[in-house]
């Protein structure tokens, strides 16, 4: 299947800075436009950004966002074991429930905007394919072919 060219970077609000791309990419925004998902399903980007047309297939984020999920999660679920291996009126059962429970379910809620910003740190560098790179695109958007000529 052919797929259409992306489409040209005047009409597009493309982010400034790479921070706006990767806030994109974590809200699971469409990093280049910010206009459509970038995931049609959970953690399986679009292949093709209905708004701008860029090929998400090109993104390598591999086993990235998992360890940039479990580091977070680490990270921030420290204080509540601390709190929860305190509280003298749980059981110690309870307490490796209730902290096991509420690591899964933070590593899962950060699993998609992890690679959401990974996938948008690599349009944004120009990795794996993503040409011309995000950076450049938003430093020099093409001119106008009347203005080009
Ligand atoms: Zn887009």
């Amino acid at each position: 299947m052919a797929r259409s060219m992306p489409q040209p970077t005047l009409s597009l609000d493309l982010p400034a800075k790479l921070s706006g791309a990767l806030w994109r990419g974590i809200k699971g925004q469409c990093p280049r436009c910010g206009q459509a998902r970038l995931f049609g399903k959970y953690l399986k980007p679009v292949a093709q950004c209905p708004s701008c047309q860029q090929d998400w297939t090109l993104h390598q984020a591999d086993d990235f966002p998992p360890y940039v999920s479990i580091i977070l999660t680490g990270h921030l679920i420290a204080p509540m074991l601390i709190v929860i291996g305190g509280s003298a009126a749980l059981t110690m059962g309870a307490k490796i429930a209730l902290a096991m429970v509420l690591a899964g379910a933070l590593m899962l809620a950060l699993l998609q905007p992890a690679k959401g910003a990974i996938i948008a740190l690599q349009w944004w560098m120009g990795m794996h394919g993503f040409r011309p790179a995000g950076r450049d695109e938003a430093a020099a958007p093409p001119l106008p072919a009347t203005e080009a000529l």
